[in-house]
């Protein structure tokens, strides 16, 4: 048997009647660019999130930009954030004409560290973007307050964290801004791309829905400089079907997660992530930690690949050190938490529809890895 990483076409067979029928009626109505599917998908999201308000865009990446220059980030500011992420983080704090300002992160959950953070705030610095990374909120008890003590804006960067949890409460309404991710291997995956701006605040929804549609206020009127990076009638169909199931997928998930954690805890030399008790988890990616030096991941990776089981490193190279980011003049040890989980991470195939084999046989081939006999030699 083989196991991917994550498997969309086993959600389809499932969900084949429903989404089938939202496709039909989107094809019938004939209305693709905005209109009530994206109104109707809109409301779905803040109603779960908690959000006064949802505006969809064209992608992830373009809802951390659309949020960032809503909130008035630009150039001459700084935001902090964790050099330990997808590079689209970083890549949309610098598209504004901001610095991104990369802090360390907590070796335990791969989260940016709070004590980082509160000591890299100068009177430059504008705003944060935490990462809730692979599913774990970040500390936003701690964030809120280093947000509101020094006057910063907070844009919660939850493109692999939909559904998550900080004391009960959804990532995503605690900033000015949540920005989410609809791209396939994400939480709630689109076919294609698509990305979501949560906010509580309804200045900034209505400057995000101008940026996306060319920064038209009405019709013709265009008071700023905006984008084409609106959400697909389509594809907002199909993710309004599919948000209807996220909870039960998250409990499934959480479910494989706690199998994992259960027989990977037994296996020396191999580490899985801390929980934090305040923190909904909800497990887009599983990551573990494997000691030593990439090697000795890679090996692990190729011994997967023989037992037909994917793998992924989410991420092998930190942001501080790619080349895009040569400006700011960083070396590879300048984060060193940062810098050895991008050698020690490994992402395990995790998604709802598994089958309990198909657990078993990950859990089996991690476990029948023979490079682990040499750890504590
Ligand atoms: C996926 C992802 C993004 C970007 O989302 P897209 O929809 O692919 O543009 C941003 N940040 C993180 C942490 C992500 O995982």
């Amino acid at each position: 048997m083989t196991v991917s990483m994550t498997d969309l076409t086993a959600q389809y067979r499932v969900l084949k009647p429903e989404i089938d029928e939202a496709i039909q009626r989107v094809l019938t109505t004939g209305t693709f660019i905005l209109g009530n599917e994206v109104k109707s998908f809109e409301q779905a999201v803040a109603e779960y999130t908690g959000t006064s308000q949802a505006v969809g865009v064209a992608s992830g990446t373009d809802a951390l930009l659309l949020a960032l220059l809503a909130c008035g980030i630009g150039e001459g500011d700084e935001v902090i954030t964790t050099p330990f992420s997808f590079v689209a983080t970083s890549e949309s704090i610098a598209r504004t004409g901001a610095t991104p300002v990369f802090v360390d992160i907590e070796p335990n959950t791969l989260n940016i560290d709070c004590q980082a953070l509160a000591s890299a705030i100068t009177p430059r610095t504008k705003g944060i973007v935490p990462v809730h990374l692979y599913g774990q909120p970040c500390d936003m008890t701690t964030i809120m307050s280093l947000a509101k003590v020094n006057n910063l804006r907070v844009v919660e960067d939850c493109a692999q964290a939909q559904g998550a949890t900080w004391n009960g409460q959804q990532v995503g309404s605690f900033g000015d801004c949540g920005c989410f991710s609809f791209f396939p291997s994400k939480m709630v995956g689109a076919y294609g791309d698509g990305g979501m701006v949560t906010t509580n605040r309804a200045d900034i929804a209505e400057r995000v829905r101008a940026l996306r549609n060319h920064g038209a206020t009405s019709k013709y009127h265009h008071d700023t400089r905006g984008f084409n990076s609106r959400l697909d009638a389509l594809q907002a169909s199909i993710l309004k079907v599919k948000l209807q199931h996220l909870p039960d997928w998250i409990e499934r998930r959480r479910a494989i997660a706690a199998q994992y954690r259960e027989a990977f805890d037994s296996i020396q030399g191999v580490h899985t992530l801390s929980e934090r008790p305040n923190a909904g988890h909800v497990f887009n990616y599983y990551t573990i930690r494997i000691d030593g030096a990439a090697a000795r991941r890679d090996s692990l990776a190729a011994h997967l690949k023989n037992c037909r089981v994917a793998s992924a490193v989410y991420y092998p190279r930190p942001l501080h050190i790619q080349g895009v980011f040569a400006s700011l003049g960083h070396t590879v040890n300048d984060f060193p938490h940062a810098a050895l989980a991008s050698q020690q991470v490994l992402s395990l195939p995790l998604y709802p529809e598994m089958t309990t084999e198909q657990v078993h046989q990950v859990i089996e081939s991690v476990s029948s890895f023979k490079g682990f006999k040499y750890i504590g030699e």
